[in-house]
């Protein structure tokens, strides 16, 4: 089922619960993004911690 599209909020994480699904937008108001390095220097070391698997 689709969720609405917050376009303020790209992503392409289809396997996310909190995706919108028909479009490349996440479905949440807010997000929180973090870091699991130290010292984070690329885009690889950031985290979007509001993912949460699809069932
Ligand atoms: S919670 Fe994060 S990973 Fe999930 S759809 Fe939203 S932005 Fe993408």
């Amino acid at each position: 089922m689709d969720k609405n599209a917050n376009q303020s909020i790209g992503c392409t994480v289809y396997s996310c619960e909190n995706h919108c699904q028909s479009k490349n937008y996440c479905s949440l108001d807010k997000i929180s993004v973090g870091t699991h390095e130290t010292n984070p220097t690329e885009v690889k070391c950031t985290d979007c911690e509001s993912f949460k698997l699809k069932d």
